[in-house]
């Protein structure tokens, strides 16, 4: 379904980190199709491939650029280089970011710390640099966070993604008020669990893991990365345009508390939905 209209964005020029594989590159796709000129940026330029050929094939302007996010001089280039070719920047999406399932005893201090560099750290360079761009255009822009629900309420098994994640959501806000007067808006999309090959790899390697995820799911069904991508948009999109430092939670009600429901029993949730 199509609720922004089909040029919404024509012209508007966007920058997707981890643009070529999962949600990004739905998001990426989602963008370009709406008429924006999309660049992606990740570490494997082998991910960036197929977003190019679609985008070829279907006439969008799309460009790739090789960008780890723990770089700032890296992700001031590749913003900088947009500014340049493009000539402004008005959309940063920061998708990109790593996570694997460790309790936290058994968490190596290297393990930590590449998730909050990539899903933290790099949110803030990337961040920053666009903003420099941005604050300089007469319409500012628009900067979307992709965390994840656990951000407000925690969860097990993974805390280095829940801090890296809960820093983002209080450094949105934070910068949301800050650079506002620039007309720079920072808002947020929380997605529940959605298949993608990292996470599928990752966080639910075997069908039974798969299926005990879904369990605790209100709605009993995974996010669809193209459902979580119609959020970003409207985030990004003019009509957005009074909305700053908010969260938008794509997550079948993942997030909210169960009370004396108890365990969800997925064929009591297909029995309701039927
Ligand atoms: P994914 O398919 O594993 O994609 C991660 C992307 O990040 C890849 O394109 C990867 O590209 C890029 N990346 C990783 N490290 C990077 C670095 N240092 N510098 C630049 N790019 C880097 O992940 P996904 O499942 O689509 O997740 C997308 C976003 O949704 C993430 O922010 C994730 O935390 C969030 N999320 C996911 C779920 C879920 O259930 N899947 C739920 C909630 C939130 P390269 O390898 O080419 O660098």
């Amino acid at each position: 379904m199509q609720v922004l209209a089909a040029d919404v964005f024509a012209g508007h020029r966007a920058l997707v980190t981890g643009g070529g594989t999962g949600l990004g590159l739905e998001i990426a796709r989602a963008l370009a199709r709406r008429g924006a000129w999309v660049a992606i940026a990740s570490r494997d330029p082998k991910h960036h491939a197929g977003f190019l050929a679609e985008a070829e094939a279907a006439g969008w302007r799309a460009r790739a650029a090789v960008l780890d996010v723990r770089e700032p001089a890296a992700a001031r280039r590749v913003c900088a280089a947009i500014g340049e070719d493009w000539g402004r920047l008005d959309l940063l999406v920061n998708n990109a970011a790593g996570n694997f399932v460790r309790p936290a005893l058994a968490l190596p201090a290297k393990g930590w710390q590449a998730v909050i560099d990539i899903a933290l750290s790099g949110v803030f360079y990337c961040s920053q640099a666009a903003a420099r761009l941005m604050r300089a255009q007469p319409n500012g822009g628009a900067i979307v966070n992709i965390i994840a629900p656990y951000a407000w309420t925690g969860c097990p098994g993974v805390v280095h993604s829940v801090a890296a994640k809960a820093g983002v959501l209080a450094m949105s806000k934070s910068l949301a008020v800050e650079w506002a007067p620039y007309r720079i808006r920072v808002n947020c999309v929380a997605p529940g669990p959605f298949d993608s090959e990292g996470a599928a790899a990752r966080l639910w390697p075997t069908p039974e893991r798969r299926a005990a995820v879904a369990a605790q799911i209100p709605s009993g069904r995974f996010a669809d990365p193209v459902e979580v991508a119609q959020a970003v948009l409207f985030l990004a999109s003019p009509a957005a345009a009074s909305i700053t430092g908010a969260t938008l939670a794509v997550d079948g009600g993942w997030s909210l508390g169960k009370g004396l429901a108890g365990e969800l029993d997925p064929e009591a949730v297909q029995r309701r939905r039927d």
